[in-house]
């Protein structure tokens, strides 16, 4: 008999959850507006990269309000390292503005203020939302996406549409803890080149390994 759907979600989370007892979020972070800038800053870029750069960035402007007024140039010489650092300086320096002037400083907790922030889309909100303030969401980042596609989840190349496929197959009370370890599993074992079957946990659940496709 055809399993369904969720109970092979299910089943591949709970697996992905025993291989990564501790998969957690890369960036660097202490509270939520250091978090929601680092996503932005990770852009085109390694999480490692930016937590090198971070610790400057907050011990230089620690607030909303001190990123908001920084000279760019100022801005731009902490963030060089991590690419395109002029949008991201720019990026950064209208969201701290917004921040300061309509959420007296502090970081909205919902998807929505989130989302209607300048330039915050919807993965960088869930990873706030989901990290920072402890909801339960899925973030649809690079490794999210292209685990759930070859696993047979979610198909496509749109990521909220892959969220909410995600969303509906999964028990909401694991919502953060999939997108982790799923994201878990495409830095260690399904990589985006060579994907190592031969040692992956969730093979007899994957269609890429039984199917040969994506
Ligand atoms: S079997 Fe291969 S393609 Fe499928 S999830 Fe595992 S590593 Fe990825």
């Amino acid at each position: 008999m055809q399993r369904s759907k969720k109970e092979k979600a299910l089943k591949i989370v709970k697996k992905l959850q025993k291989e990564y007892p501790n998969a957690h979020i890369h960036l660097n972070y202490d509270t939520p507006l250091q978090l929601l800038l680092a996503t932005i800053l990770a852009a085109q870029c390694t999480d490692a990269k930016v937590n090198e750069v971070t610790p400057y960035l907050w011990k230089a402007f620690p607030t909303a309000e001190a990123i908001a007024q920084a000279e760019p140039e100022d801005l731009h010489k902490i963030l060089k390292p991590t690419g395109f650092f002029r949008q991201k300086t720019e990026s950064i320096k209208n969201v701290c503005n917004t921040i300061k002037k309509k959420y007296d400083g502090q970081v909205p907790e919902s998807l929505e203020e989130l989302t209607s922030l300048p330039g915050v889309g919807r993965k960088t909100a869930n990873v706030v939302l989901a990290n920072a303030y402890g909801q339960q969401t899925i973030p649809v980042d690079t490794h999210v996406k292209r685990v759930s596609s070859r696993l047979g989840l979610a198909d496509g190349a749109n990521p909220d549409k892959i969220e909410k496929e995600l969303c509906r197959l999964i028990p909401k009370e694991k919502h953060t803890l999939s997108a982790l370890v799923l994201g878990e599993h495409g830095r260690n074992i399904c990589k985006s080149r060579r994907p190592q079957c031969a040692e992956c946990v969730v093979f007899d659940l994957c269609d890429y390994a039984q199917y040969g496709r994506e």
